[in-house]
């Protein structure tokens, strides 16, 4: 079979010819339909230091965003069955480590996730995990298959614990509008905010920023943020900050931003380590900071579930999809991401 495969220590990605995998007693065999690029991939085809620090197996097949259908079952599984339209959590747990066993599977002491410490989903069948394949509504179309993925991210990021703060009539400020933030813009449209304040540099994601239903839009370049939530708030700051750009100047204006007591989701990965005033930012602003990696499983996939059944929704989301491009030219793919031409790029299987 087909697959993208790192097979060097340097930039770029290959397409070459691997073997079918094995599935094992609690496996399912997926026949991948549809896949999505995440910032990730572009990182590991860049070769950027994170990815050579990060990255261990090599040849790798990569990509962790992807859909399919269920084609063979393991003996030992019991709820999915052949035939099942599902898509993928991308994070594998071991079930039984204490931060499984504590009910906080995304954060399992011994994760692995799909095409980055193991084979991943840009190729034509991969063994998955019972756990890790979410059954979606036969009914639900193929385009919604690999991006409910990220679209996790975004969700998580809004609703992080448990007996969900609920987030109606808050004020929200959206920094970085790549992907997730987009998606968060378009969770938080269903979710009843009274504003929404977007930043982010890139004149295109700005527009579809507008476009999804941010009330809003800052470039931080041009424009201050923190003088325009003054404004926008009688001074007392946003509820929420879902911090999406990993930009280290972005970062401290969300601590600056963020009204006293109030939240913010850091979900951007910030390249190189970054200084705050503890005192001034977070202790006496009694400032909820919260680290967001993956999604919960599985009651974020069951929030997206719903948020997917919302036609409103479906077509902010059909705004991000910006591309849909053959698995064969994923160079292509790469490039337009890398210049943000796209924002999210779907794969066909066709190779
Ligand atoms: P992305 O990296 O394209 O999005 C970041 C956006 O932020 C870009 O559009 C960029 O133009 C914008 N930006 C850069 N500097 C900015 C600034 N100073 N102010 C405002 N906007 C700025 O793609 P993404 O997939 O949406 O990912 C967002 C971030 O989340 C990335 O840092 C990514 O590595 C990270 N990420 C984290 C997780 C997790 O589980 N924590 C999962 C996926 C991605
Ligand atoms: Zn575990």
């Amino acid at each position: 079979m087909y697959a993208v495969v790192k097979t060097r220590y340097q930039p770029g990605l290959d397409i070459c010819t691997v073997d079918y995998p094995k599935i094992g007693e609690k496996d399912v065999l997926v026949k991948v339909r549809v896949a999505s690029i995440c910032g990730t991939d572009v990182h590991i085809w860049k070769w950027s230091n994170w990815a050579k620090d990060r990255i261990k197996k090599i040849p790798l097949i990569v990509g962790h965003e992807f859909a399919g259908e269920v084609i063979e079952t393991g003996s030992s599984v019991e709820k999915v069955a052949t035939g099942d339209f599902v898509s993928v959590e991308s994070h594998i747990v071991d079930g039984t480590c204490y931060q499984c066993r504590m009910g906080r599977m995304h954060v399992c002491r011994n994760l692995k996730i799909f095409g980055v410490d193991i084979d991943g989903g840009f190729t034509e069948y991969v063994a998955v995990p019972e756990l890790n394949a979410w059954i979606n509504d036969e009914s639900l179309p193929l385009e919604f298959g690999s991006i409910q993925e990220p679209l996790g991210n975004a969700v998580h990021a809004i609703f992080p614990y448990d007996g969900h703060e609920d987030v109606s009539g808050k004020k929200v400020a959206v920094l970085g509008c790549g992907p997730i933030g987009l998606m968060s813009i378009a969770v938080l449209k269903e979710m009843d905010v009274d504003k929404i304040i977007a930043s982010e540099i890139a004149p295109n994601r700005r527009t579809l920023a507008k476009e999804i239903g941010a009330d809003i839009v800052v470039n931080p370049i041009e424009e201050d943020l923190v003088d325009i939530i003054d404004s926008e708030t009688d001074g007392n700051g946003v509820d929420l900050v879902l911090e999406m750009s990993g930009a280290t100047s972005a970062i401290k204006q969300a601590l600056e931003i963020v009204t006293p007591g109030g939240r913010v989701s850091l979900l951007g990965l910030p390249g190189e380590e970054v200084s705050i005033d503890l005192n001034r930012h977070v202790i006496f602003k009694s400032a909820r900071l919260f680290g967001i990696t993956g999604r919960r499983m599985f009651d974020t996939w069951k929030q997206v579930r719903r948020l997917l059944s919302i036609p409103r929704f479906r077509s902010n989301i059909r705004k991000i999809i910006t591309h849909k491009i053959p698995i064969r030219d994923i160079d292509k793919a790469m490039e337009l991401i890398a210049k943000k031409e796209a924002v999210k790029v779907l794969l066909e299987p066709k190779w």
